[in-house]
């Protein structure tokens, strides 16, 4: 299958060449003809499948005729995460460059004054998140009546995140008569429900899992103890020969703290978490992508759908509460047809969650090493009292690494104690933490 025989105009064509894709993906294949001939669709394909393109190329050409008028966007595309709805502009910017084409960017965090402008002049394409949308069309500052195509994005995600209420929301206030197009990596049955609800006659187009995993993923997890965690994970650094790394905590505090950390024993390691704000988050993983920083410690949220080529590892310093949250994180390692490798650090207390996780992939995930748990002892790093486990009561084969110390450690600082039941992420909405205004609001025409 060729690109050339999905119908796309020859100045696509030549973008998509000139970007160095050879072949579209099967969901590609699938899905573009489909949205070509202004089909409601529903692809469902894993993480890293490319099904930003799948859409981003068809609208392209379905969008070069007609003109954008003032406040009322053309189309719209719903993300999760201000970071996908930039990397979506990205491929706007890049598979766009021959067409005459404005869009707009409408993500939280960013003041509202500049966004405004942008729509009042009219753009072509919408890219934003629940959040911020309805916010702005609540203040009357955006009209979505001549919006005649919509784009749910990472559907499974929004699910997560609570944005259902938000997009259904939103759905009744574009066209009836609109195209929609709904991606996702699952169909969880409320997906499913919002699909029969908004979409009319869709085609679906379902990529099949390769046995419920990516081959090109060596999968690991690693037995130690909540206080051998970092020698382990530094361990592992050195003896994987890391290029590049993602390295996931379940709480913000903990990127933050790990982060300092591997800068201290040398380390070139930035973080990516909620509490950053915009601009922070952005030059962060802009030094990650330069290879200025080759290890990045982050909070899920903070790295849903990243993409990133050539991250060589993902560590999950903490396995993660939500099995969910296992696929996406290692999906950000062996992309486009690359190898990698991925390694979870486990306590005895992480049970469950592993019992989880390989329930939900069906794979039983082996154990690295044997016994590392027993090679990493509880160095006592940069002189800092022990922290102890609370509230989890885990059981460790080594008791004497794991006895409580004898007096609290009573630490200042902004340690959190381990919830009994953590359910939650502590930074999963996407429009939180923001701490102030970010100037670089994007609405560029792009193609020249
Ligand atoms: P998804 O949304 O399914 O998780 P993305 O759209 O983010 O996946 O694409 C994943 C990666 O695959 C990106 O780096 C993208 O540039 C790359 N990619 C997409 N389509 C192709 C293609 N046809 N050929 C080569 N690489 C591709
Ligand atoms: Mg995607």
């Amino acid at each position: 299958m060729n690109f050339a025989d999905l119908g796309l105009s020859d100045e696509l064509l030549r973008a998509i060449d000139e970007s160095g894709y050879n072949e579209p993906t099967a969901i590609q294949a699938g899905a573009i003809p489909s949205v070509l001939m202004m089909r409601d669709m529903i692809g469902i394909a894993q993480t890293g499948t490319g099904k930003t393109a799948s859409f981003v190329l068809p609208m392209i050409d379905i969008l070069a005729h007609g003109r954008a008028r003032a406040l009322m966007p053309r189309s719209l595309i719903l993300e999760p995460t201000r970071e996908l709805a930039a990397q979506v502009a990205e491929n706007f910017e890049k598979y766009g460059k021959y067409h005459k084409l404005s869009m707009a960017l409408l993500i939280g965090g960013v003041q509202m004054g500049d966004q405004v402008k942008a729509l009042e002049k009219g753009v072509d394409v919408l890219i934003a998140t629940p959040g911020r949308l309805m916010d702005l069309f609540e203040r009357g500052k955006i009209l979505l009546t001549g919006c005649n195509l919509l784009v749910i994005d990472e559907a499974d995600r929004m699910l997560d995140m609570g944005f259902i209420p938000d997009i259904e929301n939103i759905c009744t206030k574009l066209p009836a008569n609109r195209q929609t197009l709904l991606f996702s990596a699952t169909m969880p049955p409320p997906i499913k429900k919002l699909a029969d609800k908004f979409l009319s006659n869709p085609k679906t187009i379902e990529v099949a899992r390769p046995a419920s995993r990516n081959e090109n993923i060596e999968q690991f997890l690693v037995k130690t103890s909540e206080r051998g965690k970092r020698d382990t994970l530094r361990d592992l650094i050195e003896a994987e020969e890391v290029g590049t790394a993602i390295i996931f905590c379940n709480r913000k505090t903990t990127v933050r703290e790990l982060a300092k950390s591997l800068q201290r024993y040398g380390y070139k390691a930035g973080e990516i978490q909620g509490d950053m704000d915009q601009s922070s988050r952005t030059a962060e993983l802009d030094r990650f992508k330069a290879g200025t920083i080759n290890i990045l410690v982050a909070s899920d949220v903070a790295a849903r759908g990243l993409d990133v080529k050539g991250v060589s590892h993902v560590f999950n310093f903490d396995a993660p509460w939500h099995p969910d949250d296992y696929v996406h994180r290692i999906g950000r390692t062996g992309r486009a047809g690359a190898k990698g490798r991925a390694f979870t650090l486990v306590t005895p207390s992480d049970d469950e969650a592993v019992d989880n996780i390989q329930k939900l992939t069906g794979y039983k995930i082996p154990v690295h090493g044997g016994g590392k748990a027993d090679a990493a002892p509880a160095k006592d790093e940069e002189g800092e009292p022990r922290r102890e486990k609370s509230g989890r009561g885990g059981r460790t084969k080594r008791g004497d690494t794991e006895k409580p110390a004898a007096k609290p450690a009573k630490k200042t600082g902004d340690r959190k104690p381990t919830p009994t039941k953590p359910r939650q992420h502590d930074d999963d909405d996407p429009d939180d933490g923001w701490n102030g205004p970010m100037p670089d609001f994007l609405s560029v025409g792009f193609g020249s």
